[in-house]
């Protein structure tokens, strides 16, 4: 039937001889499809071709260079009018047009997919870190770091080896194969292994921001959302199977903590047991009964992904909306009986001479520091809040005559620990605010020949524009200081 073509040719010569393949016809046209199609295209009221581009037949640069063709398709031209004004909007606010205008990051084609953060980018880097490491002091968890790299023998035991080969980058020391790392959690393994480990110390949760490196192909990497190089707020909670419930419960309120703050509205689903899985049967169901507890004592709703779990063990699916109103996957609650077994761990209980294994939970808020950037930078349009701001303030001077005030308001501001730039320039106080807006700096401080008599500033701030006041530098030291101290 399609021997006109070779690409179906291959498709079907590929497929086991028991497959059973599927055609759909609509009208003259026939052709190798799974499946549903709708039943003939007057149901089609609205299309649009969206984008064409070149791509290698079946994902390999040895092969066949094709086009690929993406467009899309609404049963009205109303809804794809909606569509097509929220991808020019979601275009407007695209990370990396926001991150070169506001000089936060670049990627240099020597490294592709690893990303440079300048100076007002490490800002925002350094302060999502931040703010998960005060959570860290409060929820009980403890920091670490672990290597970077290790003998490939930890990716045998581990499983990566067999099941991730593909996604690390792999080389030679002294004539022992090296990988680094993709996950921290086998290194993690290795710290519990470390030495005896007691029931006392249970639940053990350790969190570590270490460089990950997955390779990723060249023709796949975008923006800061698919990079080579990038750190998670990962963290690993070794605990015992009576405690799952209450620590998968602590780290569903550590989300709703962050993402309230972020703005995030999220949906939760309850991965479960899929076919094929390793582990027992009993030890499943009493992860997933203690999963589901967890959920419905948590209070919010959730639904359940029947068979949708991984191999190793059930997880949650927390899927993020943002402002743009796009779905996104950035945490992780992943729980794992996989690893403690390959990796022999064990704790001895309350007899001494009885030995437990350890579950083992995967977490992480964030996910990758550097796509939660991205998704923040969009969700935000540029318009960070005060806490994040790597532009929290500005001294713009009236005249000369206010140069010197200006400099000492903008020597106190920094004194304080915020980030404050001054503009002394000799441009008129128009020019020099408009430009300041345009930087999206959070408050706009003016000082002239009045307020360097009356010791205040004038504040402008962003958010409630054209409404502006006289300050003293104490009132709004304090109120930069309330601003910032509901995010610890
Ligand atoms: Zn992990």
């Amino acid at each position: 039937m399609f021997s006109e073509n070779n690409f179906k040719v291959e498709i079907i010569s590929d497929l086991p001889a028991d497959k059973t393949i599927t055609v759909y016809r609509c009208g003259p046209l026939v052709d190798l499809c799974r499946g549903p199609h709708i039943p003939n295209t007057s149901f089609v009221k609205a299309f649009a071709c969206l984008k064409a581009s070149s791509a290698y037949w079946r994902g390999n640069k040895e092969r066949e260079s094709l086009q690929r063709v993406y467009g899309i398709s609404y049963p009205d031209q109303k809804r794809l009018k909606e569509y097509l004004k929220q991808l020019e909007e979601a275009k407007k606010y695209d990370h990396r047009l926001l991150g070169t205008k506001q000089e936060l990051f670049f990627c240099h084609p020597l490294s592709p997919g690893s990303w440079f953060f300048l100076p007002h980018g490490t800002r925002i880097y350094n302060k999502l870190m931040e703010f998960i490491r005060n959570q860290y002091w409060e929820r009980g968890y403890q920091e670490v770091k672990s290597p970077n790299m290790y003998n490939m023998n930890l990716w045998e035991t581990s499983g990566h080896a067999a099941n991730y080969r593909e996604n690390m980058f792999l080389f030679e020391i002294e004539k022992q194969e090296f990988g680094l790392k993709p996950m921290n959690c086998p290194g993690h393994c290795l710290m519990f292994q470390h030495r005896v480990r007691s029931y006392r110390e249970l639940p053990l949760r350790l969190a570590d921001f270490g460089v990950l490196h997955r390779n990723e192909a060249s023709g796949a990497l975008t923006g800061l959302t698919r990079v080579r190089r990038f750190q998670q707020d990962d963290a690993h909670i070794f605990c015992r199977e009576s405690q799952v419930k209450d620590e998968v419960r602590g780290v569903l309120e550590f989300i709703n903590y962050a993402y309230n703050i972020f703005g995030f509205t999220y949906e939760l689903k309850l991965s479960t047991r899929p076919e094929k899985y390793l582990g027992d049967l009993a030890t499943w169901e009493r992860a997933e009964a203690a999963l589901s507890e967890a959920l419905n004592e948590f209070g919010k709703p959730w639904q359940i992904n029947e068979g949708d779990g991984a191999f190793y063990g059930p997880k949650i699916d927390i899927s993020v909306s943002d402002a743009l109103n796009r779905k996104f996957q950035c945490a992780t609650l992943q729980l794992d009986f996989q690893l403690p077994d390959r990796f022999k761990l064990e704790y001895s209980a309350e007899d001494e001479a009885k030995r437990e294994k350890p579950v083992m939970i995967h977490r992480a808020i964030l996910g990758s520091v550097e796509r939660m950037f991205a998704i923040l930078l969009e969700h935000y349009k540029g318009k960070w809040p005060f806490w994040l701001s790597p532009r929290q303030a500005i001294v713009c001077s009236v005249s000369e005559k206010s140069e010197p005030y200006a400099l000492k308001v903008r020597d106190q501001i920094h004194q304080a620990g915020h980030y404050v730039d001054v503009d002394t320039t000799d441009r008129t106080i128009q020019k020099k605010i408009r430009e300041a807006q345009v930087a999206q700096y959070n408050y706009i401080l003016v000082v002239g020949e009045e307020e360097t008599k009356t010791g205040q500033v004038n504040v402008r701030p962003r958010d409630n524009k054209g409404e502006h006041s006289a300050m003293s530098i104490e009132n709004l030291l304090q109120h930069f200081k309330d601003e910032t101290a509901a995010f610890r």
